[in-house]
């Protein structure tokens, strides 16, 4: 498609975007009385305006029903976690019997590593990407010093080349043969914080079984922002949070994802509670663990539901649009700022650059664009303008168009305002 940089042409497309109308669904903070252009959406998500009644349902339970709750609620209690599996195994690429939602995404990592990280003999290392995000790092360091190892020895960095921004699948698959059967555990972020490069899952994983390694995967940006297909892939495990993508509000529950072929093992190691127990002898109250037949047997604890209430009204929206959609129009969003961009530097003294791949495959919905020069000024402009984006040391801004909620008007409007903003910068500095 020719695009144009013109308020007219993304009108146009907002009038053929056929989710447009998902936008009244959010809920929209304010800059100067205008409704923001929002591009944090990988940070976290904007309220559906349907999480506040959901939220008030279960209020209205406790209030009428107590501990009547759990089991006579409309949507009872005491199984309601079991509720988001069914939208959520869409979202995935699994099986609903090979998720739950339990706890955060940190906690949840650390305790699918007591499954699936199983140091023994000379396999004890593991081998992430460089510059994880930071709580990934603490904790695989912290994981490998518990098991009496040294994160310096234990734990193998993929790198990226001098000069690149992004890391290469050859360097990748190169890492993990050399580590070879050292290696205990491969575990990535699906797609990177920072640059927004999306991972090839399914070869990683490959190659992680090929040398005997448990290959897990970090999704905090990758669940409801790219087309993940888990259960095929042969994933052993993954962990996302709710609230970047996925809508679901600020610190919320994560999900887990556990393959199946791991269910119903009597052996693997595993920290349990008494909700991971067979939900039909759960309130015998015995003293004997009956693992639940599926990714359940993972959970511990009886379920905050005031926080799963929101994270199910957001769900159902994504059930009713389906992956396939968002993704179509988050290629089509994705390619049009990045046109926008470029059409800006072009105007005005070329101030930055996309460190984002720009193969679409290699990509979600975030493109990073690294300011050269004064950049904080101008993320400080675009913020009082209503632009919503956010920073990240040294110098870039994350863009997130997150195709739920962002028009194609927006990133027209965006571009308006960037340009008068290096404008001014520009004037600023030659005054
Ligand atoms: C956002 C994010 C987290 C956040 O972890 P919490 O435990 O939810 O605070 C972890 N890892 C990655 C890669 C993230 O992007």
């Amino acid at each position: 498609m020719q695009f144009e940089n013109t308020l007219e042409f993304a009108q146009r497309l907002d009038k053929q975007d056929t989710l447009n109308s998902y936008r009244d669904h959010f809920l929209f903070p304010k800059v100067n009385e205008k409704q923001v252009i929002y591009f944090t959406g990988n940070s976290l998500g904007l309220q559906p305006k349907n999480a506040k009644k959901y939220v008030d349902e279960v209020m209205q339970d406790w209030e009428e029903l107590a501990v009547e709750g759990h089991f006579y609620a409309d949507k009872p209690w005491w199984d309601y976690h079991e509720r988001l599996a069914n939208p959520l195994s869409k979202i995935i690429g699994a099986k609903p019997s090979e998720i739950t939602v339990m706890n955060t995404l940190t906690v949840n990592l650390h305790l699918l590593m007591v499954s699936f990280y199983r140091p023994k003999g000379k396999r004890y290392k593991i081998i992430c990407e460089e510059k994880a995000f930071p709580s990934d790092q603490y904790m695989l360091q912290s994981q490998v010093r518990f098991h009496g190892y040294d994160p310096n020895d234990a734990i193998v960095e993929i790198k990226k080349r001098d000069g690149e921004h992004n890391f290469r699948i050859e360097d990748i698959l190169d890492t993990i043969t050399e580590v070879g059967e050292e290696c205990a555990l491969i575990l990535i972020g699906g797609v990177n914080y920072y640059t927004g490069q999306v991972f090839d899952m399914k070869t990683i994983t490959k190659a992680g079984h090929d040398i005997g390694a448990f290959v897990g995967w970090d999704l905090a940006h990758a669940a409801g922002n790219i087309k993940l297909e888990l259960h095929d892939w042969d994933v052993d495990f993954a962990s996302w949070c709710s609230y970047k993508y996925m809508n679901s509000g600020p610190g919320n529950a994560s999900g887990c994802f556990i393959h199946e072929r791991f269910h119903n093992q009597t052996e693997i190691p595993r920290f349990e509670g008494w909700w991971g127990t067979s939900r039909e002898t759960r309130f015998l109250m015995k003293p004997q663990f009956e693992p639940m037949p599926n990714a359940d047997a993972w959970q511990l604890s009886n379920a905050p539901i005031l926080a799963l209430a929101p994270y199910l009204a957001s769900l159902e929206l994504f059930d009713e649009v389906g992956m396939d959609a968002l993704i179509k129009k988050r290629n089509l969003i994705v390619a049009y700022l990045e046109y926008i961009l470029k059409e800006i530097d072009a105007q005005v003294e070329s101030t930055f650059e996309i460190i984002t791949p720009s193969n679409p495959k290699e990509r979600g919905t975030q493109l990073s664009v690294f300011l050269h020069g004064e950049g904080k000024k101008l993320f400080e402009f675009l913020m009082k303008n209503g632009v919503i984006t956010d920073w990240r040391e040294p110098n870039v801004i994350r863009l997130a168009p997150a195709p739920f909620y962002c028009s194609f008007e927006d990133m027209f409007r965006f571009g308006q305002i960037l340009k008068q903003g290096i404008l001014e910068k520009n004037s600023e500095l030659s005054s």
